[in-house]
């Protein structure tokens, strides 16, 4: 495919949408880039699990998503398996393979969130095992820099929710979160650029991963765990822009 080619004139946008496509291989690259990390912490076992990046353009008032297409993992793939996507649909703008059924969720998010530019997706394994023990329905706050990187608490989705399949029920909690925990299935983070959500993927998944050993400890010694009181953390929510971006104030 040419890496430039016309976008279809529409109606009284016809100007504008007569803007080309140029299709930014820096941004494919950021893509492969932060997929190598994700998978050098061990977050990703096949073809699922993906990150898409949102880029400005005139012709597409939501911009447009960068993310790797379905059949092929974060581990095996090169800036030749990213695609491009309108974000309202999911027409391929870019590429020809299409995207996996969890791009659908990624686009609603880009849809909701004007603010979010990045999401990263795995199936994370110590909090798909972590929920299903049944033991536990919330992840509690330990460390002082959780509440701080995440700046929303996050959102455990319904088990009975399918939100990569419906995102219909997303507008009712999307607003209220940095990051959706689902039950027997992963983690989807959100940011305004790729680092940022990957930064609050290590953050949830470390915090989780705390969670277990801080459990499992307890049990052992038959101790309760010391966690962070809900008014402190949310504090802490509210302050994070300043502790985490202190040169921006
Ligand atoms: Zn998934």
């Amino acid at each position: 495919m040419s890496e430039a080619h016309q976008v279809p004139a529409i109606g009284k946008t016809a100007r504008k949408r007569t803007a080309p496509f140029r299709f930014q291989k820096e941004i494919a690259a950021e893509i492969v880039r932060y997929g190598r990390m994700v998978v050098a912490r061990g977050y990703i076992h096949n073809s699922l699990g993906n990150i898409a990046i949102r880029v400005p353009h005139p012709a597409y008032p939501d911009g447009v998503a960068y993310t790797k297409h379905s059949g092929v993992s974060l581990e095996e793939m090169t800036i030749d398996n990213v695609v491009v996507t309108d974000i309202p649909t999911d027409k391929l703008i870019y590429g020809t393979i299409p995207t996996s059924v969890g791009h659908k969720l990624n686009r609603e998010i880009f849809r909701l969130r004007p603010d979010v530019h990045s999401v990263i997706h795995v199936h994370h394994d110590e909090t798909i095992s972590f929920l299903a023990s049944k033991a536990f329905t919330e992840i509690k706050a330990v460390s002082l820099e959780y509440p701080y990187v995440m700046a929303k608490p996050p959102y455990i989705v319904p088990s009975h929710l399918d939100v990569e399949q419906d995102v219909d029920p997303l507008k009712e909690f999307v607003q209220q979160t940095n990051s959706l925990v689902m039950i027997r299935h992963g983690i989807t983070t959100m940011g305004r650029n790729v680092s940022e959500a990957y930064h609050r993927l290590n953050t949830l998944t470390s915090e989780i991963q705390r969670n277990v050993q801080i459990e499992t400890l307890c049990a052992l010694k038959g101790t309760q765990g010391e966690y962070l009181s809900q008014k402190d953390v949310e504090w802490m929510y509210r302050y994070a822009e300043e502790v985490i971006y202190p040169t921006k104030q």
